[in-house]
């Protein structure tokens, strides 16, 4: 088989109460190769009762079972699940690949960060401890962790295998049942992961369930379904927020990881052989679907000749295309939609600033087929662009220039964002002040990009609310008690 044969559609069921079903709506949601416009895959178009159905069927296997108290069995079923993704990794990285867009490079990465991620929290589970506490002569607490019961998981379409494991894995580790509903343009991955959960003798029957759909319907019943305890949400700030609105019906506990504007802050000391390559492939890996994208370069002054035209070279040596093919290194991106809004956006950078490199989709031969859109910098943008301002979702580099360390620091800081921020310098002290200072959730210094499931990861201000991976993340599906003695 060629690497670029696709396969025979799939017809994917949900994944509820431990069985396969198929939806009441008889309807179902296409998944289409975003490189090609060929059919790949079929996913069930649930309704709201399908959801209701799934929701009971969890909250049951979750009430009946001994899974919130049986940290051993937990610790099984996720190391379980991380073999079995192991040993399928290449056949679900095609999968990907074919779904989503991103390089089978990519994809193999993302699915080794689901494999990490996994043990580490089948580790974790094994580590839920409380304390406890003299608080007076005769008195102690006992401050214990205990599951929250039943949560919900929303997760969008970039990163759609680690972004559903990075949540998912936490949430079972700490004992709770779990409902994920996947992006209706990436169900196909989903539900090839749970297949490979229905392989794993010990997770307690029905904990887990998957029902595929649109999010207006079936994600927003989630919202307000009384027996869902928490939703633990990734996607756009502008859904989080109504999301939360949903969450008040029963003041539901929320996790939320939200969009970026993230900045690479570049001073004229740093190492820029080092620096380039890591910028680049920051905006431009997944087609920059990516919401810790490093979408804003603020660049000194006296070095931002240099640094444009080496990232201009950068850019233009990307080799754009098919994801299947082993050398592509940016693949399309997920839709026609997507495709026009970042065409939208880069028509805007033309009037306010200028285009250095791209600003257009990719045509002729092959691009034809798919959503390819050329890697793109923009340069001399006042503050108050939407391309500086907005989450553009696509492979688009603003650039901005500063003169003074405080004048980098207010650039950084100026965006309704705080998901992640690199800053490149040689000199200690300026990078201990920056880190302190820059309002986000990440700070990497001399890199980007790097994550670990150990190591917390969210959002300040509107990229987000609580933390995922590493303790915290674990902690966010916990609740906690106070069990107070007096002897
Ligand atoms: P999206 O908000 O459109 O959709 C995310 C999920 O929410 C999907 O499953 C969707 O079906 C569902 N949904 C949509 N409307 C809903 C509603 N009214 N009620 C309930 N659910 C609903 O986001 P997207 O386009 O899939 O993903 C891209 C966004 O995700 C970007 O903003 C990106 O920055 C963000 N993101 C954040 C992180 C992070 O860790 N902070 C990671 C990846 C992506």
């Amino acid at each position: 088989m060629s690497s670029l044969t696709e396969q025979k559609p799939v017809v994917y069921c949900n994944y509820v109460g431990g069985e396969w079903t198929e939806s009441s709506s008889k309807e179902l949601l296409e998944s289409r190769n975003p490189a090609t416009g060929s059919l790949i895959s079929y996913a069930q178009k649930s309704t709201v009762q399908d959801v209701e159905q799934a929701i009971d069927s969890v909250y049951e296997a979750y009430q009946r079972s001994d899974w919130g108290y049986n940290p051993k069995r937990r610790y099984e079923a996720l190391l379980g699940l991380a073999q079995k993704i192991e040993e399928n990794l290449e056949h679900l990285a095609r999968i990907l690949t074919m779904e989503q867009g991103k390089t089978i490079r990519e994809s193999r990465i993302e699915l080794m960060g689901c494999v990490d991620t996994l043990k580490y929290f089948a580790g974790a589970a094994r580590t839920v401890f409380g304390r406890s506490i003299q608080l007076e002569p005769g008195n102690f607490g006992v401050i214990a962790k205990e599951p929250i019961g039943v949560v919900g998981i929303i997760s969008p379409w970039n990163w759609p295998a680690l972004l559903m494991i990075r949540e998912l894995a936490p949430a079972l580790a700490a004992g709770n049942g779990v409902i994920v509903k996947p992006a209706s343009l990436t169900p196909a991955i989903s539900v090839e992961i749970f297949k490979l959960i229905a392989e794993v003798p010990h997770f307690t029957k029905g904990i887990v369930s998957i029902v595929t759909g649109p999010g207006r319907s079936i994600g927003a019943a989630m919202g307000t379904s009384k027996k869902i305890d928490m939703i633990s949400f990734t996607g756009d700030t502008s859904t989080g927020k109504t999301i939360m609105e949903l969450a008040t019906s029963n003041i539901k506990k929320l996790a939320l990881e939200l969009g970026g504007k993230s900045p690479n802050v570049v001073f004229d000391d740093a190492n820029l052989d080092k620096a380039i390559p890591l910028i680049g492939r920051s905006i431009f890996i997944s087609a920059g679907q990516i919401c810790m994208a490093g979408s804003r370069l603020l660049v000194h002054e006296s070095i931002k000749q240099e640094v444009l035209s080496r990232l201009k070279d950068y850019a233009e040596h990307l080799r754009v295309g098919n994801g299947l093919l082993e050398s592509t290194d940016m693949g399309p991106v997920i839709s026609q939609n997507q495709l026009d809004l970042i065409a939208e956006y880069c028509e805007i950078g033309r009037q306010e600033g200028k285009i250095i490199t791209g600003g257009y989709r990719l045509t002729g031969g092959e691009y034809d087929q798919g959503y390819f859109f050329a890697p793109t910098i923009i340069d001399d943008l006042p503050a108050n662009s939407r391309i500086v301002r907005e989450e553009i979702f696509g492979p688009v580099l603003a650039v901005q220039t500063f003169s003074s360390d405080e004048e980098a620091l207010a650039m950084a800081n100026d965006t309704d964002f705080g998901l992640s921020a690199g800053v490149w310098t040689t000199d200690l002290n300026r990078a201990m002040r920056m880190s302190k200072e820059i309002k986000a959730g990440t700070v990497w210094i001399n890199t980007y990009n790097k994550n670990f499931p150990e190591a917390e990861f969210g959002g300040y201000k509107q990229s987000g609310l609580g933390r995922t991976r590493g303790i915290d993340g674990l902690m966010e599906y916990c609740e906690t008690k106070h069990i107070h003695f007096e002897i």
